[in-house]
């Protein structure tokens, strides 16, 4: 059976870095034997003012049902101020499939493109997971007086036993299966103790099943001063939704920008999301300019999660020999339009007929 991959291009430079991941999958599909098929949706702003549709009916069970994975590029469009079809379609996706981890990367290609001074290649190359479906994020709140000078606005952080412990058991797991011996989980437990309490817990028990790996605590203040000072003394760093975020934005500027960064929104086992962490860019949009990495990368991580992981070693290292050839889009300091880097990658994959 070949795997099936529910493609959705979305909004803005969307289209473009997928239309360039959509090439890297044929030539995996040609070079590497790899049995995999792919359908397009449209769902993104096009069809929102075109229809009213956001994320159309059936659709989680139909991506339940009928695909191993999703490659998504990116939503949103100035045109839809609210960005409601991006929030229905991206959480609906990963709150309706439970795609509780945020997988992001942190791996340096080429040291040019660090901003840190002194830093190498080796130094930074550590792995984001980020709880996915409640802390912050989960939408638990309300407006009491609202517009008035009384008004009251309430977030809450909703932190469950179950949520905590499933992410933090997730990254020991990875650290084991990917010979990573340190794993650094980050709260704010001193300002709240509540739920974040409840991390410092989890994570005194779930570390006891981990002998092997050196559990570390840092508070989330003291993690983003670290990552900076020296990031060479992270492997695998795991937190909640809001720190996550904040953080995985912070480690992709060490990498030289969004250009780069690759994520995965994950259930293990089950049917997944793969999406580059930049957005829609509409600045640049349709105009050729957008760096299709963080696309090509997303798509090797995919093709890792569908069981092919040489194909996905593969991408990195060409993707790896552009950097350092200077093929690349201006964002990455090179001269080239989305095509033609997507071009040359696609012609190393080529040479590599298995
Ligand atoms: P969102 O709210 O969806 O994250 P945004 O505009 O705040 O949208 P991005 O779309 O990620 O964030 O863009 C942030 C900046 O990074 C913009 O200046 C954009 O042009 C640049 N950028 C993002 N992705 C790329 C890319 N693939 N190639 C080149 N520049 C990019």
């Amino acid at each position: 059976m070949p795997k099936r991959i529910a493609i959705i291009p979305g909004d803005g430079i969307g289209p473009e870095v997928i239309g360039v991941a959509e090439r890297v999958l044929a030539k995996v599909v040609h070079s590497f034997r790899a049995p995999l098929v792919w359908t397009r949706f449209d769902w993104g702003a096009e069809k929102y003012l075109r229809e009213g549709v956001t994320l159309p009916e059936g659709a989680i069970e139909m991506l339940r049902r009928d695909y191993d994975a999703i490659l998504i590029g990116a939503l949103g469009d100035p045109r839809v101020p609210s960005n409601q079809h991006a929030a229905d379609i991206l959480l609906g996706i990963r709150f309706g499939l439970d795609l509780f981890v945020n997988q992001r990367p942190v791996k340096l290609l080429d040291a040019r493109l660090c901003p840190l001074k002194s830093v190498t290649e080796k130094d930074v190359d550590f792995v984001v997971f980020r709880e996915n479906t409640e802390g912050a994020y989960a939408g638990v709140g309300g407006n009491f007086k609202r517009d008035t000078p009384d008004e009251i606005a309430v977030q809450e952080d909703v932190n469950t036993r179950k949520g905590v412990e499933r992410i933090l058991v997730h990254a020991f797991e990875f650290a084991v299966q990917h010979g990573r011996k340190k794993v650094c989980m980050s709260d704010k437990s001193n300002a709240m103790p509540y739920g974040h309490g409840l991390w410092q817990r989890a994570f005194s028990d779930v570390r006891k099943r981990y002998p092997q790996i050196e559990a570390r605590h840092l508070y989330v203040d003291t993690l983003a001063m670290e990552i900076i000072r020296n990031p060479s003394q992270f492997e695998v760093i795991v937190t909640c939704n809001l720190f996550g975020d904040i953080l995985s934005d912070l480690a992709a500027a060490l990498l030289g920008g969004l250009g780069a960064a690759p994520s995965a929104n994950l259930n293990p086992g089950r049917v997944s999301m793969f999406e580059p962490v930049h957005g829609s860019a509409p600045g640049i949009a349709g105009k050729n300019q957008a760096n299709p990495m963080a696309a090509i990368l997303t798509t090797g991580m995919m093709l890792e999660n569908l069981g092919f992981p040489e194909a996905s070693s593969r991408i990195e290292t060409v993707v790896r020999e552009a950097i350092h050839q200077n093929v690349a889009t201006a964002d990455f300091g090179g001269t080239l339009a989305t095509r033609e880097v997507g071009d040359w990658i696609c012609e190393r994959l080529e040479e590599d007929i298995c």
